[in-house]
């Protein structure tokens, strides 16, 4: 079977990885989708997708299952949206999902979904990381070890606080 989950992923976080080494337990093969992809350098979605692929990709370096990162460009039709998503993605057959919007969307078109729990919700959360960086606060531990190096590497703390400034 080969799983399909998706996310925003700004920035990648350990509730994320929890919840794929869990799906990787139960699937040959994990399909990700890199959500809102076409966005990047705003206060919620400071990474650009390339950015966030290489979140996953080094995060998951030692998953024992084969993964694909697929970036997935919003539609504003959401009734066409699992057939924009299945355009894009090698083909899956179960859904993992715990957003109410995306186990809507997938159970109408017929797929199996099969909804996870969350994780220390409000610890690991893209929100409070990202508040986090912006308050000078430590937020290195709620991401895995590869994340912190993307960001450094794209200066991504300096770049939210940066278009966090009002002219
Ligand atoms: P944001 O606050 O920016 O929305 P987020 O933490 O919700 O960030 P998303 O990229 O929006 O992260 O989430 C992708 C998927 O991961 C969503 O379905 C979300 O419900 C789920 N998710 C988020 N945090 C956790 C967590 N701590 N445990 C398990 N799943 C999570
Ligand atoms: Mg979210």
């Amino acid at each position: 079977t080969r799983g399909f989950y998706i996310g925003r992923f700004q920035p990648y976080h350990n509730g994320h990885q929890k919840v794929l080494e869990q799906i990787a337990c139960s699937s040959d093969e994990i399909v990700i989708g890199v959500g809102s992809a076409q966005e990047s350098h705003t206060i919620t979605n400071p990474f650009t997708a390339g950015e966030r692929v290489l979140m996953l990709t080094q995060s998951l370096a030692d998953l024992d299952c084969p993964f694909y990162v697929i970036p997935i460009e919003d539609i504003q039709r959401n009734a066409l949206w699992v057939a924009h998503v299945r355009a894009m993605t090698p083909p899956f057959d179960t859904v993992y999902s715990s957003n109410p919007l995306v186990v809507q969307l997938f159970t109408e078109a017929g797929m199996t979904v099969k909804s996870i729990d969350m994780y220390e919700r409000l610890t690991y959360s893209g929100t409070a990381i990202r508040q986090r960086m912006l308050d000078g606060e430590p937020w290195e531990h709620l991401v895995p070890p590869a994340v912190v190096n993307v960001i450094k590497e794209v200066h991504g703390v300096e770049r939210l606080r940066q278009i966090a400034r009002t002219d």
